[in-house]
């Protein structure tokens, strides 16, 4: 396989540009450099339009799950409600419990999207105060897109204080998100999927409310600490050394997403890659997710033949896809098709899993 050509379809980490690799090949410079404050501040007001913010956006060296960690160390206090529908959206669930917070969970079916009516009742019948609600804008294990637009307002018309915190991992410049329209606090995205950079740092959102929440949490500890980046970040800088060759890479891409492909069209392309996929494998496999929320960057398919032999008869002809996670692990296999994916590439590998599951 030579590095041009795209035959990984893991939904993260996704596949790499040859001239993305290539930009972080660079000499490094000092993070508390001219050139370094040039970069950091190209990058920081890329990630606006990428966010729909004006309001506050960050980048920091540590993968997705830390800065759900960091969301939480910031903002809430003492209690929290996670809305899950896959094994992602659980994932706060387990932070929010390690860190001693009280938490609730309101479950929706793995398959399906969070119900806005069902969060609506249930913030009614809970009369308690909850700090912030977690919400997953593309649930990646099941192939799910949310919609954050609704599951927002509905917090939003509950209580004025309570701060949304949102998982943007595997949506973040594949899907259409908001971050002030729809009155988000905190909300991030780690670089590995749909910004499509190799794994190690994420970027973020930050709410002016969700600033002066953490200015109120006396312990935030040190690395997580959003004052600190806020801080540095004014300054023109990051508190401590970030991964240099990664703010090489980022700067470029999205130079790339907002001014070459164009934000629209990376959104068009990922619906194209959704429909092509869920209809040139209907005949061998069976869409797991809910069809109306079927996710625009990765697809779960229940296949008539078993999943790991397909997987590895495709990993025999060159291509990787990815397995069935959690609670699905056995009985369905994924399909990545977020990031820079060209739609040719996505048919060709098509192509060949067509030969594969239909035998
Ligand atoms: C991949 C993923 C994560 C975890 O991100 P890491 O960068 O691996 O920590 C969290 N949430 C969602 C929705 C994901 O797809």
């Amino acid at each position: 396989m030579t590095r041009d050509e795209c035959k990984f379809f893991v939904p993260g980490p996704t596949w790499v540009r040859p001239a993305i690799l290539q930009e972080m090949t660079r000499p490094m410079i000092g993070h508390r450099s001219t050139e370094f404050r040039e970069l950091f501040r190209g990058i920081v007001s890329d990630l606006k339009p990428l966010f729909a913010t004006q309001q506050e956006t960050l980048v920091m060296t540590c993968s997705g799950t830390a800065v759900m960690e960091a969301a939480l160390v910031n903002c809430v206090s003492r209690r929290l409600l996670v809305t899950t529908c896959g094994a992602f959206s659980e994932r706060w669930f387990s932070i929010a419990e390690s860190l001693g917070l009280e938490v609730d969970k309101l479950e929706a079916e793995w398959g399906k999207p969070v119900d806005a009516e069902a969060l609506s009742n249930h913030l009614r019948s809970r009369r308690a105060h909850y700090d912030a609600v977690t919400l997953t804008h593309n649930e990646t294990s099941t192939g799910v897109t949310n919609d954050i637009r609704a599951l927002a307002r509905v917090i939003r018309d509950e209580s004025a204080e309570t701060l949304i915190l949102v998982d943007a991992v595997s949506s973040l410049a594949g899907i259409p998100l908001f971050f002030d329209e729809w009155g988000l606090d905190v909300c991030f995205a780690s670089v590995q999927k749909g910004i499509a950079l190799p794994p190690g740092i994420t970027v973020l959102a930050v709410s002016q409310q969700a600033l002066a929440r953490a200015a109120k949490v006396p312990y935030r500890g040190t690395y997580f600490d959003f004052l600190r980046y806020k801080k540095s970040a004014d300054e023109g800088g990051v508190p401590s050394t970030p991964s240099i060759p990664h703010f090489y890479a980022l700067a470029v891409q999205l130079d790339h997403i907002l001014r070459g492909e164009t934000l629209d069209a990376r959104f068009r392309r990922h619906e194209t890659m959704r429909e092509l996929t869920i209809r040139r494998t209907a005949k061998y496999a069976k869409l797991a997710s809910d069809r109306a929320h079927a996710s625009a960057t990765v697809t779960a398919l229940a296949p008539v033949k078993d999943s790991e032999e397909i997987r590895s008869e495709m990993k025999k002809r060159g291509f990787t896809l990815g397995g069935g996670y959690g609670q699905w692990k056995a009985t369905t296999f994924r399909i990545g098709h977020m990031g820079d994916i060209p739609v040719a590439s996505l048919e060709t590998m098509l192509d060949a899993l067509e030969e594969v599951a239909r035998a």
